[in-house]
C-alpha cells in the first residue's frame, strides 16, 4: 500500500548536513515508525514520503522553513549569569529548559562573557538544508486509536 493519510511508516534514514555530515541515523536500531500526515516528522519529509510504498529509496532534501525552521535572531537573548543560579562552571554548550511566553522551550548557552552570558533558543537544526537517505521497509493502516492520538503505537512507538 501506498504511504497516505491514516497510515503508519516505518522506514530507515541517514541525515546529513550541507558539509556531508551525519546528523542522525537509524542504523544499528530498528527502522523509525511515524503516522503519515500528523506532523510526526519534518513536513518537507512527510510531502516527499506521501505516495511510496515499501521497498521504496529516496533521496529527501528539505529547506530549512520545510525543515527545523530558519534561524530566528530574536531568540539570541544575552542575560545575567545571576539567572543561572546554582550552576557551577557554566559553558557554552550547556542546555537549558527555559519558560517563555510560548510554553518551555529549550535554549543552548552560546558564550560566557563575564556576568553576560548568551543563549540561544533556536533548534539545533534552525537554517540547515536537511539531507534524508531515506528506505520505507513497511507502511500499514494505522488503528482508530493511533488516528486518535496522533502518534504510533506498539514497537518504535508508544507504549501507554
Ligand atoms: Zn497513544
Amino acid at each position: 500500500m501506498q504511504i497516505a493519510e491514516r497510515c503508519v511508516a516505518y522506514f530507515h534514514y541517514t541525515l546529513t548536513n550541507d558539509a556531508g555530515e551525519v546528523l542522525d541515523s537509524s542504523e544499528g536500531r530498528e527502522p523509525l515508525p511515524y503516522l503519515h500526515g500528523v506532523g510526526n516528522i519534518v513536513v518537507g519529509l512527510e510531502k516527499a514520503l506521501s505516495g511510496k510504498k515499501a521497498g521504496d529509496k529516496l533521496n529527501v532534501d528539505v529547506s530549512p522553513e520545510e525543515g527545523y525552521g530558519v534561524r530566528n535572531d530574536a531568540l539570541v537573548q544575552v542575560v545575567p549569569k545571576a539567572a543561572f543560579k546554582g550552576v557551577d562552571d557554566l559553558e557554552p554548550g550547556m542546555q537549558f529548559h527555559a519558560e517563555s511566553n510560548a510554553g518551555p522551550v529549550s535554549v543552548v548557552v552560546t558564550k560566557v562573557d563575564g556576568e553576560n552570558v548568551t543563549i540561544d533558543g533556536n533548534h539545533p537544526l534552525a537554517g540547515e538544508t536537511l539531507h534524508f537517505v531515506v528506505e520505507i521497509t513497511e507502511v500499514r493502516e494505522a488503528s482508530v486509536e493511533e488516528v486518535l492520538h496522533g502518534h504510533v503505537h506498539g514497537a518504535g512507538g508508544h507504549h501507554h
